[in-house]
Order: structure tokens, then C-alpha cells, then sequence
């Protein structure tokens, strides 16, 4: 079976129905999460998920909302007896902030039953192969964000593919990466009328997450990183998406904690 599980669906200000943006990927038995944030190992719990199950981490990039998780999850894995191996992948930025976060509170040297945390350093190139076991392959790219940041690529083993932009500024290389994608999905941090901030922070907008959401014409494209509370509600970016930029595929927005099934 494989699942993506949005963990969390707001952009940096969480509130009381969103928290920071983070999934779990689920395929035939094993997790791999996609960022970090609130307070993980609660929401494994929430969702079902055996944290056991949880081999790999891929950290996008080291903006608090998609790293600050990481710490208080590895704790609480040793607390709860973790021996098997936790991967954790992220660009070398990204990597040094990990590594700065893990030895503040001493989390890779344990006096009893310490567990291996295995750091893999991507290089930033253009559909980069990071993972590649049987459940699935992960590729990433990196785009355009105030930090060095990836989108991700995961191909399940039924040849499903499916392409998440983290966060990004409109590039063409999350756009040659996202072509051919089953399921889309992306951030949307602001509507049009905040344009500007957009800009200035490295985000997509309604008008250029439809833009790009036309030229791949995935089977599904699907929204994310979109605080309601610090922009406009999901109604009105609805409304600009599908009206205002007649983007006609099929589109949703996963409120937290909700499932869809890869078919
Ligand atoms: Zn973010
Ligand atoms: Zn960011």
C-alpha cells in the first residue's frame, strides 16, 4: 500500500488546524518523512503510524517551520528504544544545521542504547538519485528559496510518481523536474494580491502555482504551505486557482492529518 499522509499542511505560522508543513510517505511497510516539524512523533501516533517503520527523513531545507521537529522526534525514538538505523538526508546547508541541533542536546552520543543516525549529505544537482531501495526511489532538485532548498521526486514501485515542490520561487528547474508527475503537489504560501511578498521571500502564489500546475497537467495536483492565518482563507485561493487562473485539472487542498491513497 502506499499513502501520502499530510503530517502538517500550514506555511511558517501554524495555528489551531494547521500545523508546519511535513509528510509521511508510505510504501509497502516502510515511512519515509518529508520535513519536521511540530511535534512528530505525536502526530506518528495520531496517524497510525508505527515509528518503528520510520527509516528516512529527507529535510528540504533549514527554515524553522521544516527542521524544528528533528530533535524532540530523535529523542523520543531513543526514549521508546529505537536500534534500528534513522537516515536522514538534506542539502550541505541543511546538513550543518542538523548536525548543529543533534549535538546541542548531545542526541548522537548516547551513555545506553544508542541507535545509529545516519547523515547523507545531497548534492544539489538536477534530478539528483538520493534513495533507492525497494519500496521506493527518491530524487530531488534543487529550486529557487531564500535557503538552498529540494523538491522532491518519489517513484513508488508500481511506476506512480509523485513530485513535491517544498518551498520554491516559480524555476525552471522545479518545472523540467515536475513534468511527467502522477501527483503535484506544492506550496502555495500566498495569493495574488501578496505578489510582492512572494518575491521577496521565495514563495509560489496562486498565479504561479496554476501556471506551473498547467504545463505539468498531473493526474492530481494538490495544495499545501497555506496558513490561513497569515494569508487569504482556502475558499478564496479555490477561487483564484480554478476561476481567476482556470487551472481545470483535478486539485485539492489536504487539511492536516488527512490520507491519500496512491492508486
Ligand atoms: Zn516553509
Ligand atoms: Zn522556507
Amino acid at each position: 500500500m502506499q499513502r501520502i499522509i499530510f503530517l502538517g499542511t500550514g506555511a511558517a505560522l501554524p495555528s489551531i488546524s494547521q500545523d508546519n508543513s511535513s509528510l509521511l510517505i508510505e510504501s509497502n511497510g516502510t515511512y519515509l518523512m518529508i520535513d519536521c516539524s511540530g511535534s512528530p512523533y505525536r502526530k506518528l501516533l495520531q496517524v497510525g503510524a508505527d515509528p518503528a517503520l520510520l527509516h528516512h527523513i529527507l529535510i528540504t531545507h533549514h527554515h524553522i517551520d521544516h527542521i524544528a521537529g528533528l530533535p524532540s522526534l530523535v529523542e523520543s525514538l531513543w526514549i521508546k528504544g529505537r536500534t534500528a538505523p534513522l537516515h536522514i538526508y538534506a542539502l550541505p546547508d541543511s546538513m550543518r544545521v542538523i548536525e548543529v541541533l543533534l549535538d546541542l542536546w548531545d542526541l548522537r552520543q548516547r551513555p545506553i542504547k544508542e541507535f545509529p543516525i545516519v547523515l547523507h549529505t545531497i548534492k544539489g544537482e538536477q534530478d539528483e538519485l538520493v534513495i533507492d531501495v525497494p519500496e521506493f526511489t527518491l530524487r530531488t532538485t534543487q529550486t529557487v528559496h531564500a535557503v538552498p532548498s529540494v523538491a522532491s521526486k518519489i517513484i513508488f514501485p508500481l511506476g506512480q510518481v509523485l513530485v513535491y515542490s517544498s518551498d520554491t520561487a516559480p524555476c525552471q528547474s522545479f518545472l523540467d523536474f515536475a513534468r511527467g508527475a502522477d501527483y503535484l503537489m506544492m506550496e502555495c504560501t500566498f495569493c495574488d494580491e501578496e505578489t510582492e511578498l512572494a518575491g521577496i521571500t521565495f514563495h509560489l502564489t496562486s498565479a504561479s502555482f496554476s501556471e506551473i500546475a498547467s504545463q505539468t497537467q498531473a493526474n492530481h495536483t494538490l495544495l499545501i504551505h497555506h496558513s490561513e492565518q497569515m494569508s487569504c482563507s482556502h475558499a478564496d485561493l479555490t477561487k483564484e486557482i480554478t476561476q481567476k487562473h482556470a487551472y481545470n485539472g483535478k486539485f485539492s487542498i489536504p487539511k492536516d492529518l488527512d490520507v491519500l491513497v496512491i492508486d
